[in-house]
């Protein structure tokens, strides 16, 4: 055998896989389509996109925060052409990083498209069309997921007028109207960027509310914030066309619950409705992997295919499209075909929006303990009481934690907030060894810190805060 694991895919969950089986001593290589390494996430997705967010971020807070602070630029001006030269920069400041990596733990590395030939049988296909095999004991699947468009519509990308996530990064001058389709994370993070930088953004969602599946009570108070910052939300409605104009495109869409069809006009549409796993030309099928109903590579509680050596993880599998849930998959194949006992907690993964403010929970949401007919309490503080949120002009937003109503154990926190995707990681260590909203509020925070709020909200959830 000429390896032990060969991973296909080096978006987070490969490269972080096949880093983790080197430094387990295992023979690794990699099979990537793309000419760099880092997939999805570092090159179309979350780093481009925090690249963005930061710089439209910094623009808006000099706009809009510094004379209150006492600080005196001038007017702040945009200059497109330079975020967009510090993005570029960031994505390959990341891929190749991810290079070093692979060389300096060993990795060897094929450049082509992969293929699963069978157990213990990769084929790889380069650029030129020339084919070669590689043999390994384990193959694991980590080709990750393509943008979905809207199901029952024909979307046709241009990448220019009408884009996916992938052009929404590339965008040579700020649209005037920017329409988004889905209220979803991507969709509210790009239209953050393109809102700070100029744009009127709409957002058509055909839910009743942002943020699907996050907790009620946060996304409720999130949209309002949207709102103020200029976003128009068209809630409940079912996009059913999108289509160019002579100047730009129009976007069609009728209530849900029924009613009069509203055709809007945009300079550019971006889709975001969400991805769908990528098992493209894979040869799954004839490998006889088993899919589930949605197209993703079915796996068992170990992230084993149903053919004996073949592992799948990220997002080509089932449970969040999120990089970190890539990446801990990522480790615990690597582990398991190490001999060891891999394992990822599926309960405690935390979720972050980069928005402004941001947006952080982990653990479960009000409305699930609702379903689940569990007993809880919820305890929450809002940082209009905390004073370091004061000095800093950021008191937009709150912390809540839930915890069982019997045992106090935490079972989600969830924060909208300045820092609330660096604040969540408190909670997400403290539910990982199964911690109370005691043990959390009788922790020792430093003064002054927005981490604050979060001790508050525990102390509120069995007894009361202090500050308010
Ligand atoms: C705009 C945007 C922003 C995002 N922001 C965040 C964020 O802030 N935080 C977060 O956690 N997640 C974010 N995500 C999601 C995140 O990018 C994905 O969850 C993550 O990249 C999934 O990792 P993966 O390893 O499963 O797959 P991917 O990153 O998609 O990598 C798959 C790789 O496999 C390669 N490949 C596919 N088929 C083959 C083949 N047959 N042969 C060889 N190579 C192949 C692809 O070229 C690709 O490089 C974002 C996504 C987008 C689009």
């Amino acid at each position: 055998m000429a390896y032990d694991v060969v991973v296909i895919g080096s978006g987070p969950g490969g490269y972080v896989c096949a880093i983790k089986a080197a430094q387990l001593g295992l023979k690794v290589a990699v099979v990537e389509k793309n000419a760099t390494f880092g997939g999805t996430c570092l090159n179309i997705g979350c780093i481009p996109s925090k690249a963005l967010l930061h710089a439209s971020e910094m623009l808006a807070e000099a706009q809009h925060s510094f004379d209150a602070l006492g600080v005196e630029v001038g007017t702040p001006k945009m200059n497109l052409k330079k975020m967009m030269a510090h993005k570029d920069a960031t994505v390959a400041a990341n891929v190749t990083g991810v290079s070093f990596l692979f060389k300096k733990n060993k990795i060897e590395s094929f450049q082509g498209t992969g293929k699963v030939l069978g157990a213990g049988k990769v084929g790889v296909t380069g650029a030129d069309g020339k084919s070669q095999e590689i043999e390994t004991k384990n193959i694991v699947i980590a080709t990750g997921s393509d943008v979905a468009g809207i199901p029952g519509v024909d979307v046709a990308f241009d990448e220019k007028v009408i884009i996916s996530s992938t052009g929404g990064l590339s965008l040579e001058k700020v649209p005037g109207h920017l329409v988004v389709v889905g209220g979803g994370v991507i969709g509210l993070e790009l239209g953050s960027v393109w809102a700070r930088l100029g744009a009127k953004v709409t957002v058509v969602e055909y839910l009743d509310s942002i943020l699907g599946g996050m907790d009620g009570d946060v996304a409720k108070q999130f949209q309002r914030m949207l709102a103020k910052q200029g976003f128009e939300f068209k809630l409940g409605s079912k996009v059913t066309g999108v289509a160019k104009a002579k100047k730009g495109a129009t976007v069609t869409f009728e209530p849900v619950k029924g009613g009069a069809a509203e055709t809007i006009e945009a300079d550019v549409v971006l889709v975001a409705t969400g991805r769908k796993p990528y098992t493209e030309g894979l040869g799954l099928k004839e490998a006889g992997v088993e899919m589930d109903e949605r197209g993703r590579v079915k796996t068992d509680g170990h992230l084993r295919t149903n053919v004996a050596g073949i592992y799948a993880i990220g997002d080509v599998v089932a449970g969040p499209m999120l990089a970190h849930k890539a990446e801990d998959e990522g480790v615990a194949v690597a582990e398991i075909t190490a001999g060891q006992a891999g394992h990822v907690n599926y309960d405690v993964i935390p979720g972050v929006v980069y928005t402004s403010p941001e947006v952080a929970s982990v653990g479960k949401t009000e409305e699930e303990l609702k379903k689940a007919g569990i007993a809880y309490k919820a305890g929450k503080f809002p940082f209009t009481a905390n004073g370091r949120a004061r000095a800093m002009l950021h008191t937009d937003g709150f912390v809540k934690v839930l915890a069982d109503k019997d045992s106090d154990k935490v079972l989600g926190v969830h924060i909208v907030g300045f820092g609330a995707g660096e604040m969540i990681h408190e909670a997400a260590v403290l539910m990982e060894f199964g911690g109370s909203s005691e043990d959390l509020g009788r922790t020792c925070h430093a003064h002054p810190t927005m981490s604050e709020a979060v001790k508050e909200a525990a102390l509120a959830t069995f007894f009361k805060p202090i500050h308010m």
